[in-house]
């Protein structure tokens, strides 16, 4: 185990060096008020400056991350992220603006802003929106925020969401602090929405539906257009989460599926490192109806000149300090322009051919839940292992980590029993998918010769197996001798 910076540290040694200062110095006790000065040792580490940069470049050595191997983490698209937009967002012009600059000074913000606006309303087939969400999650709940303001507006009272069994948690936790009540619908056999369970639900307390569209199983809801029909029919609105748009991008659209409230995941389908909670960004875009509600400050454009537009008066207010996580945003612009728009649409062809070659590969060794085509990403079932072997999904994923792969989304969606949920995204190359799908070979017939052997896993990674939740329940923030 490898030392803290506290336990390396030295008395006396000093990594940097100022030279005199020619100002005479003063007595810090008597500019500060007693009570406001720090009482104990601050016990700072000292070092010389190259053992701390050996510190941090060991440790930072130890990360896995989507540039040092594959990742193919279920649901959170960990793709390779081209580097081309790091440069771009890093450029001066972009790095170097304050937020409270007033708009004239900083037109080339707001028109990136702008145009990405008009980009994503044509991707998705809205009518306009906001790049103000930090996350997926922050957009669902400004999606929310829209669904009531719309019905207030038309003096309605709807109470309730409907939201399948297999969507992301994010779903009806963003529903909830909304104030909805959530409905939740079983998916049928074949893992997809059942109009007749929808139609059970629908009445005038209804105030919408809210899917992931491949689902979280990564089958596409086919009856989507039938389901909108219902929901409109009884007065409510849809709201599609597309977090992992990379499946379908360039190829349907929300909006001609006939949703009304969208929101993207910038910080996944449009290239932005991320993991950790952050960065991220999610756009939500909406049809015409529900423009007036958006939040404020709106871009505009007019005679030459872009404006913020805090004058909405039906707007839900404010949803962030400023305009959002900008840096992610210029990101997901330079990817936007880089890829154009066959370079978009390769995007999830390449998503879905990667996903449905690992699929096929994979379900001889571990049975996948729902066999049939899927979009980006598809749900192995590790039941019968457990069920003959004693040896879990949570043993698989931790076996992994020792042939240097980061194991897939586990555990999730619920409806699954040991499932194992996986994005192989379309940054991988086919060899990449068959190093994989050996590894997994590999692991399974570990299993059946020495399921011990898998219980203790991981063997030989830089720690072992933690105990998953005791840095949340039992967290240490500072050193002390
Ligand atoms: C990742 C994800 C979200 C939540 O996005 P955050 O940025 O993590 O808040 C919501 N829905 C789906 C389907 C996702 O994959």
């Amino acid at each position: 185990m490898d030392k803290l910076i506290f336990e390396i540290s030295k008395e006396g040694r000093v990594g940097y060096k100022l030279p005199e200062s020619e100002i005479p110095s003063v007595d810090i006790n008597k500019i500060f008020p007693e009570e406001l000065l720090a009482s104990e040792d601050r016990n700072f580490p000292e070092l010389f400056e190259v053992d701390v940069i050996r510190h941090f470049t060991n440790l930072g050595r130890k990360n896995f991350g989507v540039d040092v191997g594959f990742y193919p983490l279920g649901s959170c698209t960990m793709k390779y992220n081209p580097k081309i937009n790091e440069d771009v967002s890093s450029f001066e012009g972009f790095a170097n603006i304050h937020p409270l600059q007033p708009a004239e000074t900083i037109q080339g913000i707001l028109e990136l802003q702008y145009k990405i606006l008009q980009a994503l309303s044509e991707i998705t087939g809205m009518k306009w929106g906001t790049l103000q969400p930090f996350a997926g999650a922050h957009g669902e709940f400004v999606g929310m925020k829209l669904f009531k303001a719309y019905f207030k507006a038309k003096g309605e009272k709807r109470t309730k969401i409907l939201v399948p069994d297999s969507a992301h948690g994010t779903n009806p936790a963003s529903a909830h602090i909304s104030g909805f009540e959530i409905v939740e619908i079983k998916s049928g056999s074949d893992g997809l929405l059942s109009i007749d369970e929808v139609k059970k639900n629908l009445g005038p307390d209804l105030a919408g539906l809210m899917i992931t569209n491949p689902n979280t199983l990564g089958l596409f809801e086919k009856n989507i257009v039938e389901i909108a029909k219902l929901i409109h029919e009884a007065g409510g609105l849809l709201y599609y989460d597309g977090a992992n748009f990379n499946a379908i991008l360039g190829k349907v659209r929300p909006g001609d599926m006939d949703f009304d409230v969208v929101h993207l995941n910038l910080h996944k389908t449009f290239s932005t490192p991320h993991g950790g909670g952050g960065p991220g960004s999610g756009p939500v875009l909406v049809k015409e109806k529900l423009v007036p509600f958006l939040p404020v400050p709106d871009i505009s454009f007019k005679d030459g000149k872009y404006y913020l537009n805090y004058d909405i008066p039906k707007s839900i207010g404010r949803i962030s300090g400023f305009y959002g996580n900008i840096a992610v945003i210029v990101r997901a612009y330079a990817y936007i322009l880089t890829m154009g728009h066959d370079g978009l649409r390769h995007v999830s062809e390449m998503a879905v051919l990667n996903a449905n070659y690992l699929r096929k590969m994979l379900s001889d060794k571990i049975p996948v839940a729902y066999d049939s085509i899927c979009k980006h990403e598809f749900v192995l079932t590790g039941k019968p292992i457990k069920d003959s072997f004693g040896v879990s999904t949570l043993d698989i994923a931790k076996r992994m980590l020792d042939y240097g792969i980061h194991p897939p989304t586990i555990y999730f969606p619920l409806i699954v029993p040991e499932a194992l949920m996986i994005e192989p995204t379309e940054t991988e190359s086919k060899e990449t998918l068959d190093h994989f799908c050996e590894i997994i070979g590999n692991i399974v017939k570990e299993i059946k010769e020495n399921p011990e052997l898998i219980h203790k896993a991981p063997l030989n990674t830089p720690v072992r197996r933690l105990d998953e939740v005791k840095a949340a329940k039992d967290p240490v923030l500072r050193f002390k001798k």
